[in-house]
């Protein structure tokens, strides 16, 4: 099972990547990676409304071609779309080229400026091509929802014990982390909001 929290060293080593956002604010960045999805994604967003909070989605291209009313709610609502490539694309495994068209043909919907690597697979190749167009955003803190051993509260827990200001936090708004997901975030929600910090899309992914 992958730990919480990225060790500093990797953060250290990929120094290209964006793993956190440096402040002493009482600030943290949500992330939902491969919705959006009909059956979870207005669910989260309902949370998210009640709770005042924004986030980041990361989509897949080829979702926001059959959701394409949830991708102009989550704008709609303030939050900031990042590109997750077209189809979950694994880039270790994939020709530059093919890669790269991959990210391009999204991008027709998540009109990027911020990029997640599906499963954080990239090549330092592939990682200089995407970071002429595109921020490329990973996470300091993994919340495990789509992992069957880490049920509900265990999720929230490892979200809870990890998160400092500044984090960017992975959630999935997939049917296959949905009833993690259902439980944990309302509960990190919380948890945070009543020791004052705020959620916020990440800074440099809301278009103009
Ligand atoms: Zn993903």
């Amino acid at each position: 099972m992958a730990p919480a929290r990225v060790p500093r060293i990797v953060q250290w080593l990929f120094p290209g990547y964006t793993w956190r956002i440096p402040t002493r604010e009482r600030v943290l960045y949500l992330t939902f990676d491969d919705g959006p999805t009909p059956e979870v994604t207005p669910w989260v967003l309902d949370e998210l409304a009640r709770a005042g909070a924004k986030a980041t989605f990361f989509c897949i291209g080829r979702n926001c071609v059959t959701a394409g009313t949830i991708l102009q709610r989550i704008r709609a609502e303030g939050h900031a779309v990042g590109n997750h490539t077209w189809d979950h694309s694994r880039g270790r495994r994939m020709p530059m080229e093919d890669y790269l068209r991959s990210i391009a043909r999204a991008d027709a919907f998540t009109s990027g400026t911020v990029f997640r690597p599906p499963y954080g697979s990239l090549t330092r190749q592939q990682a200089r091509h995407i970071r002429r167009t595109h921020r490329i955003v990973l996470w300091d803190v993994l919340s495990g929802d789509y992992d069957p051993r880490i049920d509900g509260e265990r999720c929230a827990r490892r979200v809870i014990s990890t998160a400092r200001g500044g984090s960017i936090i992975v959630f999935h708004d997939s049917l296959k982390a949905s009833a993690t997901l259902r439980k944990a975030l309302p509960l990190v929600l919380a948890h945070f909001a009543g020791r004052g910090y705020r959620f916020e899309a990440l800074p440099f992914a809301t278009e103009a």
